[in-house]
């Protein structure tokens, strides 16, 4: 029987002595040992070729800071040799935001190439030339790509066949159907002098649905119109099936 090749992350940054840092332990962790996922992280300026080993440049036009080098990156990922049906993404604040959808993607394929960039960024002709696909983890500038790799590479592990507890825990959570999660509650039965919600004890799971439904309706109408706006043209089109 041939053995399927496990999900797998292939990271190219100047620091690969960040990894797998915080994917090292609980459920990723416990994966990656396992087996169920594989991490490489590769190290840019391996792919320098000067005496100083050095991988940026002052941007051209002028400005603040450094910019990775088209040459030096383009031959790292080249080095890195994956598979062509393998994403291959440039962690960027310009790109597409990630969302579950995407994240739901990429942890059903093979697993992406991740480039983190560091400094002012990477030059624009090697996204181009190397057909990179830019994404981003949100509005706001972190100083390098790894830790978006981080939280990208978490978020589709976590979706990987046997790493949650419960096939149903990822159908449920915030963002399936466009929707934030109902609120959680656990023992004690108060706290502080609240209490949990009585229908959450009563034992009666329509209930309990209901509410939770609701709950999630509420939560997203007030905090995401965004993503209310979402569920609702989704229902729309269900509905016109
Ligand atoms: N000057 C650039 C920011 C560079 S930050 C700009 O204004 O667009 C340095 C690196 O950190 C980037 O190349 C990218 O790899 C990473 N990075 C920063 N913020 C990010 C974000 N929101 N999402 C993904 N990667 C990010």
């Amino acid at each position: 029987m041939a053995l399927l090749s496990p999900w797998r992350a292939t990271v190219l940054t100047l620091f690969p002595e960040m990894f797998p840092g915080p994917l090292g332990v609980s459920l990723a962790g416990k994966a990656l040992a396992t087996g169920v996922w594989a991490l490489e992280a590769r190290d840019i300026r391996a792919s320098a070729t000067d005496r100083h080993r050095s991988v940026d440049d002052t941007p051209a036009g002028g400005g603040p800071g450094m910019v990775l080098r088209a040459d030096i990156l383009a031959a790292a990922i080249d080095a890195a040799n994956v598979a062509s049906n393998r994403p291959r993404l440039l962690m960027s604040p310009r790109g597409q935001p990630l969302t579950q959808a995407r994240v739901r993607e990429l942890a059903a394929g093979p697993g992406p190439l991740l480039i983190c960039g560091r400094f002012e960024g990477v030059d624009q002709r090697v996204i181009e030339a190397r057909q990179l696909e830019e994404i981003s983890v949100g509005d706001y500038v972190l100083s390098g790509g790894e830790i978006a790799a981080m939280a990208l590479i978490d978020a589709c592990v976590r979706l990987l066949p046997g790493v949650m507890g419960k096939a149903e825990s990822a159908s449920e959570e915030s963002f399936a159907e466009s929707l934030l999660e109902y609120p959680q509650y656990t023992r004690p039965q108060s706290f502080e002098e609240r209490q949990i919600p009585e229908i959450l004890t009563s034992g009666d799971h329509a209930k309990v649905a209901a509410w939770r439904r609701a709950e999630a309706e509420a939560l997203t109408k007030v905090r995401r119109p965004d993503l209310w706006a979402a569920h609702e043209n989704a229902a729309k089109s269900a509905t016109k099936e």
